[in-house]
């Protein structure tokens, strides 16, 4: 069993007991005692704290963390033994011991009676990043204990999380348990694969306030969203992968999706540095541990034309429309080892476009149609109005790229300071239909720049239809311009949607369950 651990970080008695009722009541497995986090600690309420704990009747670990291993305790030792003797006495399950204060001491583990060495986890942290002595400091951690061990280190990349997933991986294959974690955001993935991995626990804060180390997930979401009680030993790995990808709807739509049709995976955040080699470096590292059972990844900025290149690299499989578009946002990691790489905005986009009222493939015909931005999106939406023979011009502001980009795809270039004269036919009032599909593909107006907008408001008219695919926030500062001008609107939600879904099936196999995609990302 790995245990879904709360520490509980509050810094009175009073606190103590809130913060057990609301652990045990979001489905806390093992309650950590943080006891270095009350300020008035002795032996005495470190006692008391251990009997709230033990009178919520889940089983209890006492941990006083030291300040260098990231603690708040800075008494001397033998303060630190009469805290944790009375921890023990008070009927504490697991009690934490630290390496660097047994080392420091040159004693071996005390005995604390009535505790069995076997319920000491022995623990070493590293704040800096990643040691490259690891396998040095778990040799002397199992000179001291027969117990369980704990290593904690900062991820500086998230290629860094796979030296913890490792080790849970051989102790679990050698049938012993341990706890290996990275910490910080790029390490997230080893929280969650830590029961998938049969580690002896993981921890999870309450909310933001109550953590006790960096990159925690919160235990609602580790619940709900992550779907802690369905992970097991064959679960697969998906996840999207970019830079940055904590705001990203993705893992909140294919877990809930996950969920509803029965597939047995887990999806998550995957924050993937922006230099070409942290991306090929973590895809390499995938593809080398079978055992994670890889098995498809949603790819976001900056990294869709680089994963494109990875799976050319490897000899797999790309589909020609990826190819074309010269990007991926779907790779799939095939059971035989093999890799796959597809493109789902072209549908996302185009099933957007032709889901907007009056529209249709006829009538994208010759319309004149401005594509703003010449990104990953762009060549994905540009391909698509372009296979519907819409008449396209690119505007970016790299006039270089748009040039690139209309003479791969056969259609005109502009440079963006044109955008300005869109307009300047005026509004047709003889049509109902648009006169003008304008799209943009740059993230201007995304958030945290919501008051920005690749088009000026003068600029829009009522015969325009707008297609921001910037989806959050959902109206944009162009779409809400749109709206007052009495343009028709298709915002980017549509198109995340429908390419999720493709996802979904290529991920699966499965029919995706678009009405609860689409509800889920309505209520968000
Ligand atoms: P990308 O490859 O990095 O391209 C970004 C584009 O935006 C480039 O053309 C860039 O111009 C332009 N740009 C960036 N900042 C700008 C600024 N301040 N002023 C003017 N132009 C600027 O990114 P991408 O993958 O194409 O993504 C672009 C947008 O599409 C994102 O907002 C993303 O959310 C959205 N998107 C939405 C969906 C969906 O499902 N709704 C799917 C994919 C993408 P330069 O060439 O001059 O740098």
């Amino acid at each position: 069993m790995t245990y879904l651990t709360v520490p509980i970080t509050a810094t009175n008695l009073r606190e103590v007991g809130e913060q057990l009722r609301r652990a045990a009541a979001g489905g806390a497995e093992l309650l950590e005692l943080r006891l270095d986090y009350l300020e008035k600690l002795t032996a005495d309420s470190a006692a008391q704290a251990v009997d709230l704990a033990k009178g919520i009747g889940l089983r209890v670990l006492a941990t006083c963390r030291s300040v260098g291993e990231g603690g708040r305790f800075s008494g001397d030792e033998t303060a630190l033994r009469n805290i944790l003797a009375a921890a023990c006495r008070a009927g504490t399950d697991y009690l934490d011991i630290e390496l660097a204060g047994l080392e420091r001491s040159g004693q071996a583990i005390p005995q604390f009676t009535p505790l069995s060495p076997e319920r000491v986890i022995l623990s070493y942290h590293n704040f800096e990043g990643l040691p490259d002595n690891l396998d040095d400091i778990l040799y002397r951690m199992a000179g001291y204990t027969p117990g369980v061990v704990k290593v904690a280190y900062k991820a500086q990349t998230i290629s860094d999380s796979f030296a913890a997933l490792d080790i849970l991986r051989a102790y679990q294959s050698q049938g012993q348990q341990a706890i290996a974690l990275a910490m910080d955001e790029p390490g997230v993935l080893t929280r969650l694969l830590a029961k998938k991995l049969g580690a002896f626990m993981t921890f999870t804060s309450l909310d933001e306030q109550a953590a006790s180390a960096p990159g925690q997930v919160m235990l609602a979401e580790m619940k709900n969203r992550y779907r802690w009680d369905s992970i097991g030993p064959q679960t697969r790995l998906l996840g999207i992968i970019g830079w940055p990808v904590a705001q990203s709807m993705s893992p909140l739509v294919h877990n809930a999706a996950f969920t509803t049709t029965g597939y047995n995976g887990i999806y998550l955040p995957l924050a993937v540095a922006p230099e070409t080699k942290e991306l090929n470096r973590f895809l390499d590292g995938l593809l080398e541990r079978p055992w994670l059972h890889p098995a498809g990844f949603s790819v976001t900025i900056p990294h869709k034309q680089h994963a494109l290149d990875w799976v050319r690299r490897k000899g797999g499989y790309i589909e020609p429309l990826a190819g074309r578009i010269g990007a991926a946002n779907t790779l799939v990691f095939e059971q035989d080892g093999g890799v796959s790489a597809y493109n789902t905005d072209y549908l996302g986009a185009m099933n957007a476009i032709l889901e907007a009222p009056g529209m249709s493939r006829e009538k994208l015909q010759g319309l004149p149609t401005a594509v703003i931005g010449a990104g990953g999106a762009a060549r994905a939406v540009i391909a698509g109005l372009v296979d519907a023979r819409a008449d396209v011009t690119i505007y970016n502001r790299t006039i270089e790229k748009a040039e690139m980009l209309a003479e791969e795809f056969d259609c005109r270039f502009a440079p963006a300071s044109d955008l300005v004269r869109l307009g300047e036919n005026g509004t047709d009032v003889t049509t109902t239909q648009p006169t003008l599909l304008v799209v943009n593909c740059t993230s201007v107006g995304m958030h945290p720049n919501v008051q920005h907008s690749p088009l000026p408001a003068e600029v829009i008219s009522k015969n325009m239809l707008i297609f921001d695919t910037v989806y959050n926030p959902q109206e944009t500062r162009l779409l809400h311009y749109a709206r007052r001008a009495g343009a028709g609107t298709i915002d980017g939600r549509t198109m995340f949607l429908h390419q999720a879904a493709a996802q979904f099936e290529r991920f699966t196999g499965q029919t995706p369950p678009l009405d609860l995609m689409h509800r889920l990302l309505e209520e968000k």
